[in-house]
């Protein structure tokens, strides 16, 4: 049986990564210049980033830091957009913002490994290269043109064709893939503990266990009520992902969720590893039911499936995760699968990554796509540089309001329904 499995809040991660700082729920009324709600990967980077510039931060995290999106995630280290290309952006966001989201999605994994080596975070960081591989010749074509794009801007980005893709992923299911260099993986939940702990000790203060239950302006800053106490700021940076729609009005319709299963076999024999993704790296493949992989450290292969109306409970999940890595490597057909965990990626109407200014000095990040741990690693950075500077025009994300979802209520099923379509044509 897996040592883990399918509890919401059993990941591999929990049983693998270092323990998290001590903290405490907030207690008592308290004050701060600025309150940011959410310890995932964008919340708690944010608060780094300000206790760093000498803001006095105070962060509130509804569980324990990384319960949400991040510590649920395969820890892919992709900088890549989930539907766009270096010039499609420019052609939806126009030359000038355009690129400088493209540098913000781009030097995104080249960051998050920067950011581990200086504060020497513990988290299995791996960067030995991300492929989004492709299973037909459409798609080839368009992700060569892509790779062009990428590279023409100075990233390490390339197409390999068939034969370089089998040899690296060890698998014949693709045509091609795109090559991001600076990619890899690495454990989300021992990242963001490790950028918390850092967070401390430059002086924020964070809260677990102090969910926001309400959020109102007050005079000319905010307050925030928990069940123990009260958090009276000058400004609030919202990074509570789905938790966002909760806290304010205009968030109510501003995302949809995409529940995705993640799990990790039993670290596979060494020969196995020979001809399993043998060179490393990690992918995301673009077929509609979308197929993913990189191994941990122990050699624990880890891959994911969009969830669908039609696989329910624990033992479904397992055949289908047992399924999948049968279809797309061989020699994996009788694998243990160790672990198996549910998340729900929240996705915006954009799929860009996404900053909201609400007024009043309230900003949201809403960024998770499925596709966030540097990409929100990078926009946590950003946003703390514009809110220490006050200089928002230096954003690479120019701050937006956020624009509801039309039907909401009905879109909220679309996710789900597209990928049991998906998992029939699979
Ligand atoms: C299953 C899965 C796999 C994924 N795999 C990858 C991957 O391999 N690579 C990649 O780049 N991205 C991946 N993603 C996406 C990535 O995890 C997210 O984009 C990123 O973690 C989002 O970070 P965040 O800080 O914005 O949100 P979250 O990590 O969701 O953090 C939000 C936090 O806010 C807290 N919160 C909510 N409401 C409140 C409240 N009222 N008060 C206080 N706190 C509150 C939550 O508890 C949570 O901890 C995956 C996502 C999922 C679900």
């Amino acid at each position: 049986m897996p040592f883990v499995l399918s509890s919401r809040q059993a990941t591999l991660w929990q049983a693998t990564a270092p323990a998290a700082p001590a903290l405490a729920p907030l207690d008592g009324d308290v004050q701060a210049d600025t309150l940011v709600v959410g310890g995932g990967i964008a919340g708690v980077t944010a608060a780094l980033h300000l206790a760093e510039a000498g803001v006095d931060v105070l962060l509130l995290e509804a569980g324990e830091l990384g319960s949400g999106a991040t510590g649920q995630s395969g820890g892919l280290i992709a900088p890549n957009f989930v539907r766009h290309t270096p010039a499609s952006i420019v052609r939806d966001l126009g030359r000038s913002a355009g690129e400088r989201m493209t540098r913000l999605v781009g030097d995104s994994a080249q960051l998050c490994f920067d950011l581990i080596a200086r504060h020497g975070i513990e988290c299995d960081a791996r960067q030995d290269g991300f492929y989004t591989p492709v299973h037909n010749q459409r798609l080839a074509a368009t992700h060569a043109q892509a790779a062009v794009e990428w590279a023409e801007r100075g990233f390490d980005v390339s197409f390999i064709g068939k034969s370089e893709t089998h040899e690296i992923l060890g698998t014949r299911a693709y045509c091609g893939a795109l090559r991001f260099g600076r990619g890899g993986s690495l454990n989300p939940l021992a990242y963001v503990r490790g950028l918390a702990r850092a967070a401390v000790e430059a002086g924020a203060r964070l809260h677990v266990a102090s969910p926001v239950e309400a959020l109102e302006r007050v005079d000319d800053g905010w307050r925030a009520r928990t069940p123990h106490g009260r958090v009276r700021a000058r400004r609030v940076v919202l990074a509570a992902n789905g938790g966002n729609a909760r806290l304010h009005p205009a968030m109510r319709h501003a995302a949809l969720p995409l529940h995705v299963v993640e799990f990790a076999t039993e670290p596979l024999p060494r020969e196995l590893r020979t001809r399993v993704l043998p060179q490393g790296g990690a992918f995301t493949d673009k077929a509609a039911y979308i197929f993913t992989g990189r191994y941990d450290g122990d050699g624990r292969l880890i891959s994911a499936f969009p969830n669908s109306f039609l696989i329910r409970g624990q033992q479904a999940s397992l055949n289908e995760a047992r399924r999948r890595l049968a279809r797309h490597f061989e020699g994996l057909e009788s694998v243990r699968i160790e672990a198996l965990w549910e998340g729900v990626a929240w996705i915006n109407g954009s799929f860009l990554p996404e900053i909201y200014n609400l007024g009043g000095g309230a900003f949201v990040v809403q960024a998770c796509n499925g596709r966030g741990i540097s990409i929100n690693t990078a926009i946590g950075i950003a946003l703390a540089g514009a809110l220490a500077s006050d200089d928002f025009e230096t954003l690479p994300i120019s701050p937006r309001r956020p624009k509801p979802i039309r039907f909401h209520r009905a879109a909220a099923q679309l996710p789900k329904a597209m990928m049991t379509l998906a998992y029939l044509s699979d």
